[in-house]
């Protein structure tokens, strides 16, 4: 039986949401790793492939323990609203964007999107969809006024794709209001929700048509897989042409990994409030250090997209950033001397992460081209863990004064 709808609580959803007992009895839904699935007879095999019964075929298209993945996050992403979605869990974020651009847009339709978003996002838009004729138009998605006026002179622009808080400046859009304002030209609107998790933001709350995670980051929460989600509210689409398109893309997730998805959403809850309220002393203590100049966290009333932040996150999250006084030697020095945080890009462990842009993730990036986007010599970008916050703020003091 799925438990989903009985529950009152968002943490004991993300235990027992989505969860049906397993023929066998086991516990824990089991890695089901099988490619593939008999049928009984050829008319079971046939009624299956027409869909007149429902089973499973080949893994590509789904397995029972991808299932019970994609209905938790489903039932997570809309908790306590009166909407039902269908989630199609995948090899990676990127593979889930992937379907979903791919299921959406055909050639001579254009993409509204902001100008700070995960890398990989802004180069499927730059680089991989204009060779198919579909082009981004990027802009500062916190203008509003602009944005109406964008898409009233392009009436090409078919898809609206938010991503907040956004990589690594924190940005943070308005998915109510952006949503007000595509659903006046009728564009689709689909948001990012991987630094936010369900936990702390439902985009579907503000009617968006889709919502994508990287589910590598937070709802796994241990580092251990790469995976991803899209998550539809068209539930016809998503089991049509959705389908369809994240079949043929091979994009597909596995067993064991959607096995440390579902393990690790459990715990979704606890972890998610003790990362938030560990970011928040890590912020107070960077925003009073002297070889600090500035701390991007959406929490803090110093940032600009403060507002927005508390309007539609339970909390502002777990991901800051921070630029050090000295530039882009500060900024190695720093991270050379960390002792207990993990010098990685990654983000959403329990473990705290730090990555230097700069010298990293952003090493070929031109300068002048970075520091539009904020990424300056010093940035460095913090995913705040679950440890006990004194050894957090213990390491980075002795890093910090060298
Ligand atoms: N979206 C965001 C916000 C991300 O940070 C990432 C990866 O860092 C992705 C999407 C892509 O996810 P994946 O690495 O699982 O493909």
């Amino acid at each position: 039986m799925d438990k989903t709808f009985s529950l009152q609580g968002f943490g004991s959803a993300a235990i027992h949401a989505g969860h049906q007992q397993d023929p066998q009895y086991a516990h824990q839904t089991p890695i089901y790793a099988s490619s593939t699935y008999v049928f009984d007879t050829a008319e079971q095999g046939m009624k299956r492939f027409s869909g007149q019964e429902e089973g499973f075929i080949y893994s590509r298209w789904g397995n029972p323990t991808l299932a019970e993945a994609e209905r938790k996050i489903a039932a997570l992403e809309t908790f306590g609203l009166d909407t039902e979605v269908k989630g199609i869990l995948h090899a990676s974020g990127m593979a889930a964007i992937s379907t979903l651009l791919f299921s959406n847009l055909k050639a001579g339709d254009k993409v509204l999107s902001h100008f700070s978003l995960y890398g990989g996002s802004n180069e499927i838009l730059y680089k991989v969809l204009p060779e198919f004729n579909v082009m981004p138009v990027i802009t500062d998605l916190r203008k509003l006024d602009k944005v109406e006026d964008i898409i009233k002179k392009d009436r090409s622009i078919r898809l609206m794709y938010l991503e907040t808080p956004a990589n690594p400046t924190i940005q943070c859009v308005d998915i109510e209001e952006l949503s007000k304002i595509a659903k006046r030209y009728k564009l689709i609107v689909a948001c990012d929700n991987t630094f936010a998790t369900p936990y702390l933001q439902q985009p579907f709350k503000y009617d968006v048509d889709f919502v994508v995670h990287s589910t590598t980051k937070f709802l796994n929460g241990h580092g251990t897989a790469i995976g991803g989600i899209l998550l539809g509210k068209d539930i016809e689409f998503m089991k049509t042409r959705g389908t369809k398109v994240h079949r043929l893309l091979g994009g597909n997730s596995n067993g064991f990994d959607a096995f440390l998805v579902i393990q690790g959403i459990k715990t979704l809850e606890i972890r998610m409030d003790r990362h938030c309220s560990n970011a928040v002393a890590v912020a107070h203590f960077l925003e009073q250090h002297t070889e600090v100049a500035k701390v991007n966290y959406s929490g803090l009333p110093s940032h600009p997209d403060h507002a927005v932040a508390k309007k539609q996150m339970r909390h502002p999250g777990a991901m800051l950033s921070f630029e050090l006084k000295g530039g882009l030697q500060a900024g190695i020095n720093f991270m050379n001397r960390l002792q207990m945080c993990v010098r990685t890009v990654s983000l959403g462990t329990v473990d705290t992460l730090l990555s230097h842009p700069a010298s990293m993730t952003h090493y070929s990036v031109p300068k002048e081209q970075r520091e539009q986007y904020g990424i300056t010599d010093g940035l460095i970008r913090m995913n705040v863990g679950i440890e006990n916050v004194q050894d957090i703020l213990a390491d980075l003091e002795q890093a910090l004064n060298g």
